[in-house]
């Protein structure tokens, strides 16, 4: 079909953090065909699987087309938009009016536009008087953005993608580039150092097999782990002094307290050899540029902000911050995920401001040109005391959207009775296939990537653009026209006025943006940010006129200024917790979940409508067991096994492999059994929740 085309363009891609371009080929404005784009200064012309299959996964008969309504027999029947906007706005009043203004809440998502997810958030909390919503950025990043905003000041990954080609040592925790993020795994590759590359994770996952070095430890000893290397480092005076005592805060008290995690003591626990430890303590110390990544390994832990803390301290004591090659990185997963944590407006106020500060709040009224009492002084409940309000009947009403928590969620099956429980459950969403689509009372169909204007920011911090060069099928509208909609039919059209479109929305938004410092009020419009393949954030006026090009690649903190008053990045210690649910006799293995495959998107919404994205994975659910742990319970491989947790139970063909060790199973996040098992446990800072160490046991069936 590509032949046929009279014309390209270009736009981010609507997956994944690495927010690749992708060049569209256009016959009469309408996409007929992609290619990775050669230009674009992320993706070196390159692109995933799922990429490559972003238009097909468009034209799914699953697509929601129309409006559906459920009638007390639970029977779905198309309704037009005006009668679903009245819908919509007369049930969550009625909530409101029998249970109280608080009584409903939203879940959305880091897959929407920036603008999208800047409008959801101000409409809902600033308009509708919701008070309590949350995103499904809290399953993902939620823990990165609470230790960068606790040792740096404020939520800044402070990277570019170069620095994976300049550094002479990686140290990936928790973390599966090869899979989860293969561009940027590319660049390792590119690299021209002949890097040491560690990798820290309990399974020897495909980055781990590529790596120069593997610290296969045993699940959730990380924490105690990072404490004992950073021991070592400081034993061995492998410190910047100058860079810690100029530009840090609390070495003392770190130095104390990783003075407890002896080496050999924690590498017992931890299954590691003393002198495999000590040569990666070598390397990080000796390496003129040292780069550490983490994802989710680390994000979803019961103690992941203070595992990130740990990996922030390495960094900084050793002077790996500001210069190529450096930093403390934490990688993106959604698409968008990074806008949602400044534009959400759930947690922190919109543009990464505080509720409960007073000038904020003036502030952002005033960019949004609304009166300041509209604006909370509080903060939102987090995603699982939003789920702990629906079951202690405080949240009755509760709008999702872009997300799928039947599937996701921690625990699901409880989360499934609960979603059961609400007196009004609204789904907004591409798909009316999904698991939370079957408990919905309203169906919105919403446009997806490639039928809307927008823009995402990507793991780097750079905003790019997301085009419209589909049709939405049937009455599908873009999120940011339902939103306009809604405000419309709730009374707020005129408090919503230069919400016009998706470009006066990010003038709003740039408005709001001055002087933070993630400042982008020097970007001149959606067609600069198109014409420099994407802009970094900060990019202020400063920048604009300070002799920069917008197209440079900046990493932030070169000059050794954090984002506290003082300047100085915070060192942050705590005590190691124990695992919440060790295995023992009745559930002796550990289960770790994640992701299975490059092909596979999270809950598989988008990427199981693609034919070819579907043969590159099994359709069944699969479980990673180690061999010796099969012949005792006599399993061989491709045979149907139970894996049952404490709640629940999944069947699951055994794969046996030594990428997992004994005592140790691994499953997919894409099944949507999986999560029938997981423990409902959270990050006591980020509440995050912790999905890879239930205890479970596993028979033949
Ligand atoms: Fe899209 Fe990520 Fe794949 Fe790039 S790596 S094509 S951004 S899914």
């Amino acid at each position: 079909d590509s032949l046929a085309a009279d014309t390209t363009t270009t736009a981010t891609c609507g997956y994944c953090a690495t927010g690749c371009g992708l060049r569209l080929h256009l016959k009469d404005g309408e996409a007929v065909g992609l290619t990775p784009e050669t230009t674009y200064p992320v993706n070196l012309g390159m692109a995933c699987p799922k990429g490559w299959e972003a238009l097909r996964v468009l034209d799914s008969p699953e697509r929601a087309t129309q409006p559906l309504l459920r009638d007390d027999s639970g029977k779905r029947s198309p309704i037009t938009w005006d009668d679903a906007f009245t819908k919509f706005c007369d049930g969550m009043k009625k909530v409101q009016a029998e249970h109280g203004p608080e009584s409903i809440a939203f879940l959305s998502t880091g897959q929407i536009a920036c603008e999208e997810m800047a409008f959801l958030g101000a409409l809902a909390r600033f308009g509708m008087g919701i008070r309590h919503c949350d995103g499904n950025t809290r399953q993902c990043m939620a823990t990165a953005v609470t230790a960068y905003k606790e040792s740096f000041g404020f939520d800044s990954p402070p990277y570019t993608y170069d620095d994976f080609e300049q550094s002479d040592c990686l140290v990936f925790i928790g973390a599966n580039p090869c899979i989860g993020h293969p561009i940027m795994w590319e660049r390792v590759l590119r690299n021209p150092n002949n890097p040491e590359i560690i990798v820290i994770d309990p399974r020897r996952t495909e980055t781990a097999a590529a790596a120069t070095q593997h610290l296969q430890l045993r699940p959730k000893n990380d924490l105690a782990l990072l404490y004992a290397i950073t021991n070592e480092l400081i034993t061995r005076d492998f410190v910047d002094h100058d860079f810690v005592q100029n530009h840090t805060q609390g070495f003392d008290e770190l130095r104390e307290h990783v003075a407890q995690y002896d080496l050999a003591t924690v590498c017992e626990e931890a299954g590691l050899g003393v002198d495999d430890v000590s040569h990666a303590v070598e390397a990080i110390g000796r390496g003129r540029a040292v780069s550490l990544w983490w994802t989710m390994g680390v994000n979803q832990s019961y103690q992941g902000t203070r595992t990130a803390q740990a990996i922030i301290n390495i960094a900084l004591i050793t002077g790996n911050i500001g210069r190529p090659g450096t930093g403390a990185n934490s990688i993106t997963g959604q698409c968008n995920a990074m806008g949602s944590r400044l534009w959400s407006n759930t947690t922190n106020l919109f543009g990464h401001h505080s509720f409960d500060n007073d000038a904020d709040r003036h502030k952002v009224a005033e960019a949004l040109n609304i009166p300041v009492e509209q604006i909370p002084t509080t903060t939102s409940w987090k995603y699982d005391r939003i789920i702990e309000g629906i079951r202690n009947g405080e949240i009755k009403g509760l709008w999702v959207v872009a997300t799928n928590p039947a599937h996701s969620w921690i625990d699901q099956g409880d989360v499934r009775e609960l979603f059961d429980q609400l007196d009004f459950l609204v789904v907004q969403d591409m798909y009316q296939t999904t698991e939370t689509c079957s408990h919905a009372d309203l169906i919105l169909p919403s446009a997806g990537w490639g039928e809307k204007e927008g823009t995402f920011i990507n793991s780097e911090r750079r905003y790019g653009l997301l085009k419209k060069v589909r049709h939405a099928p049937g009455q599908a509208l873009a999120d940011f026209q339902i939103f306009r909609g809604i405000a419309h039919r709730w009374g707020l059209g005129d408090m919503f006025a230069d919400w016009s479109s998706p470009e006066a929305a990010f003038e709003i938004m740039q408005r709001a943006s001055r002087d933070q410092p993630s400042d982008i009020t020097g970007i001149q419009g959606y067609e600069q940010i198109d014409r420099c393949g994407g802009i970094q954030w900060p990019w202020s006026e400063d920048h604009a006129s300070g002799g920069f090009e917008p197209e440079q690649q900046r990493r932030l903190f070169a000059d050794g200024q954090f984002f506290y008053d003082d300047k100085r990045a915070r060192l942050i210690v705590d005590d190691v917790t124990p695992m919440p649910e060790p295995s023992d006799g009745d559930y002796p293995v550990v289960l770790l979940t994640g992701r299975g495959t490059v092909s596979q998107w999270h809950t598989q919404t988008r990427t199981r409508q693609s034919p070819l994205l579907r043969s590159l994975y099994p359709n069944q659910p699969y479980v990673e067991m180690h061999p010796n742990d099969a012949e005792e319970l006599g399993i061989e491989h491709g045979d149907l096994v139970r894996v049952r947790s404490r709640r629940g139970h999944a069947d699951a063909t055994a794969c046996l492999t030594h990428s997992v060790q004994p005592g140790q199973a691994f499953m997919p996040m894409h099944y949507e059994c999986t999560n029938r098992l997981t423990l409902s446990h959270f990050d006591p800072h980020s509440g995050q929740p912790s999905y890879k160490d239930c205890a479970v046991r596993i028979a033949p069936v």
